[in-house]
């Protein structure tokens, strides 16, 4: 049996299949993957497995692309097309033929079904068993054939799984799959299997839905007495129910995420933590990740979607990440989310209020909601909640109050001083005087605090939104 080895430079890959969005199992797939190449100095690559043309599409295709750039999951070269490289299965198909360790099979589909048939009546094992399968060349007819691997049929196939451990398999549970159809077109057990040889891939890492695939692919590799990867095969993401992911649980792609406005980075910190672990660290960074990540941390039970640990982990990163950082971070956002992009003067505005917006977002979205007030223009218009903390009383009293701002100087302890001495002379509790100045800087009944408001807005526009809002 070929050896599996570990002393070749590691290179991983990611291959996933273009008939929808990226999911979040492919995108946790692709960053474990890449954690673990790039911790090591190795390579990661990128293969479309585009062989099916009925369900491919380039749509498909751009999706997981802008999902792996999106979630900042850098690959080696050029994607690589599966369907691109159909001469080349077809050529390993033919060489195990030449070898000995395929067969040309002339069964016709209807013999196959009326095998499987009476294997079925008979109460036999339904796998097909070729005639062909020892038949003497001389006897070949001229006609369409498959190219089988010759399967061993006795004995067992182990597969030596980082994550499951050793899988054995009764060989007399494998059949003699095709490599290569009657019409020419290599299966996608073969194409997987040259790929990962010809892309030089020496770790396999990939959802334990393909472990049984592994079993089929062991074939080919010994057929060709290639060197096996190491396998990896990783539980799948269950929902917060605790049952497979499925539509039902909604936000499947990782655009949705995006979308919704999670940094990439938190993204990539919280789908780490999906089956693995680096003891109770929860919160890390992408150098942290890459020194810590190590496929032997990856859980054998399946991990479970939370939502509320992403949001703390989400504002965690928001809050720590730089300003230039952030600005990206809200440009990504809004092209996700297909809103508008950030006029310069907004960027700018943005910017100079981030310092009081970056500790409390838990998401880009909340960021920017909470950056309102710096991105309307006057006059201000409350909504309806903040409108009902302008009636008549509270319009007089910001009147009173703007001329004792509009000679202050304007740093936080002299507005912190003036209005807490104007609350006191007025008799207010200082809340009764903070929620019409609330809706007359933002129209909005919770924003940052007035203090920063009034900062960010500098005096000028302070003073001439408290004066719109007392005029009514
Ligand atoms: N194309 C397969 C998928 O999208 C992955 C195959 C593999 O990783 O070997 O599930």
């Amino acid at each position: 049996m070929p050896e599996t080895s570990t002393d070749r430079p590691v290179v991983t890959r990611i291959a996933p299949s273009p008939t929808g969005y990226m999911h979040i199992g492919t995108a946790r797939t692709a960053l474990f993957n890449w954690l673990y190449a790039r911790g090591r100095g190795g390579r990661f690559l990128l293969r479309i497995e585009d062989t099916d043309r009925a369900r491919s599409t380039p749509e498909a295709t751009e999706a997981i692309l802008d999902g792996m750039r999106w979630l900042g999951l850098d690959w080696d070269g050029e994607a690589v097309s599966q369907f691109e490289q159909a001469g080349r299965h077809a050529e390993v198909a033919q060489e195990m033929l030449a070898r000995g360790a395929a067969y040309k099979c002339f069964s016709t589909q209807q013999e196959i079904e009326a095998f499987r048939e009476a294997a079925r009546a008979e109460g036999r094992s339904t796998l097909f068993r070729s005639p062909w399968r020892d038949a003497d060349p001389a006897t070949h007819p001229d006609a369409p054939f498959a190219i089988r691997v010759k399967a061993p049929r006795e004995g067992e196939t182990v597969i030596h799984d980082v994550v499951q451990g050793d899988v054995t398999i009764r060989n007399d549970q494998l059949d003699d799959m095709i490599v290569l159809r009657s019409d020419g077109t290599p299966t996608y057990m073969l194409a997987v299997v040259v790929d990962d040889h010809d892309m030089g891939v020496t770790h396999v890492i990939r959802g334990d839905d393909h472990l049984n695939n592994a079993a089929r692919q062991m074939l080919v590799y010994e057929a060709m007495g290639w060197e096996v990867p190491v396998w990896a095969h990783i539980p799948l993401i269950h929902g917060e129910d605790g049952k497979k992911l499925s539509k039902r649980h909604g936000a499947l792609g990782v655009m949705e995420w995006a979308a919704m406005g999670y940094p990439a980075a938190a993204m990539r910190n919280y789908l780490a933590r999906l089956g693995w672990s680096h003891g109770d660290d929860e919160f890390f960074t992408d150098a942290q990740a890459l020194e810590w990540f190590d496929i032997t941390g990856i859980k054998k039970s399946p991990a479970r979607m939370d939502r509320k640990k992403l949001d703390h982990l989400s504002g965690q990163h928001i809050a720590a990440m730089g300003d230039e950082d952030v600005i990206a971070g809200v440009e990504s956002y809004f092209a996700a989310a297909k809103r508008p992009s950030l006029s310069d003067a907004t960027k700018a505005a943005l910017k100079s209020a981030l310092f009081c917006l970056t500790d409390r977002a838990r998401t880009f979205e909340e960021l920017i909601d909470k950056a309102h007030f710096t991105m309307i223009e006057r006059p201000v218009r409350p909504d309806e909640k903040a409108s009902s903390q302008l009636d008549n009383v509270s319009r007089g009293i910001l009147s009173e109050l703007t001329p004792h701002l509009q000679n202050a100087s304007w740093t936080r302890a002299s507005l912190e001083a003036i209005l807490t001495e104007f609350a006191e002379a007025q008799g207010l509790k200082f809340g009764k005087l903070a929620g019409p100045m609330r809706a007359a800087l933002a129209g909005r009944s919770v924003t940052p605090s007035v203090y920063d408001m009034m900062l960010v807005l500098g005096q000028d526009e302070t003073v001439a939104r408290l004066n719109d809002a007392s005029r009514g």
